[in-house]
């Protein structure tokens, strides 16, 4: 992967973290829009989103916001109309960037812009992403993003819950693993991705031991050792609904609607 600064079309996608290109079906197609590529690309090298990217599952392409300008000190803010602080990122490099994803890669089935104001990202939500062919996705920064990109560019703001980072790179992140988890064949297991938390009609997991059964006195409860397949599933089910009931009651009032 070439860290060279944009500007030629070759380095506007300038990190194809797709396998060989061509030879595969494309999987579900995202392209990520950062002034900080290096900050996406490294992550996204690693664990299971990597091998859904070597096994075609996934075509993940990350673009240098700055490739986008025209002007020569490629500048991508401004100051924000009627004054305040901090500065907002300007509405034409992220027009052109989609613009060019789009003479690219085909159109987008949504264009998701990371706001602390968005959609909470849930279960749902990403379920909604996984089943379509492909994501763009901007990430701001500094105080925010020009106002027209999330009226007459976005199809939806996604927010990955109520705090504010830096900037949209690290939920750009949540955003492409919470979906990839969810698109056929990523996680090797599918039981293991149907069973997990917020999955699994709205429970929160059981807990989970491995081996050694006594670690410094410290032992697994002993219906796990036991090979009784009903006593463990009972357990399992009523630890799920307790700790629910006590970390997420929220959760089992939805259950009730
Ligand atoms: N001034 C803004 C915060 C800007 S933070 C406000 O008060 O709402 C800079 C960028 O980081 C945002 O444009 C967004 O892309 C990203 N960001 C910060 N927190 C986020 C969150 N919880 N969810 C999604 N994106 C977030």
């Amino acid at each position: 992967m070439s860290h060279e600064p944009g500007g030629s079309d070759d380095a506007r996608a300038r990190a194809s973290v797709g396998g060989p290109g061509g030879a595969k079906p494309p999987g579900l197609k995202i392209d990520i829009v950062t002034i900080f590529p290096r900050m996406v690309e490294g992550p996204l090298q690693e664990g299971i989103v990597a091998r859904a990217v070597t096994r075609g599952l996934l075509d993940i392409r990350v673009h240098d916001l700055r490739a986008f300008t025209t002007d020569r000190h490629r500048v991508v803010d401004d100051v924000p109309f009627g004054g305040g602080p901090g500065m907002v990122l300007k509405p034409e490099p992220l027009f052109a960037a989609v613009e060019a994803v789009r003479a690219q890669r085909g159109s987008p089935s949504a264009v998701i812009l990371t706001s602390p104001d968005g959609e909470k990202l849930t279960h749902d939500v990403a379920a909604r992403f996984s089943g379509m062919d492909h994501l763009v996705i901007l990430c701001g920064r500094y105080e925010g993003v020009d106002e027209r990109v999330r009226e007459h560019l976005a199809t939806d703001t996604i927010s990955i819950g109520d705090y504010v980072v830096s900037g949209g790179e690290l939920p750009a992140l949540v955003i492409v693993d919470a979906v990839a988890r969810l698109v056929p064949g990523v996680v090797g297991d599918e039981a293991s991705v149907a069973g997990d938390t917020f999955a699994s009609g709205g429970l929160l997991d059981y807990p989970q031991y491995t081996r050694p059964a006594d670690f410094r006195g410290m032992t697994v409860p002993p219906v796990l050792l036991s090979g009784h397949h009903a006593e463990i599933e009972k357990w399992r089910r009523e630890q799920a609904l307790a700790r629910t009931r006590l970390h997420r009651p929220d959760l089992l009032k939805e259950r009730e609607q």
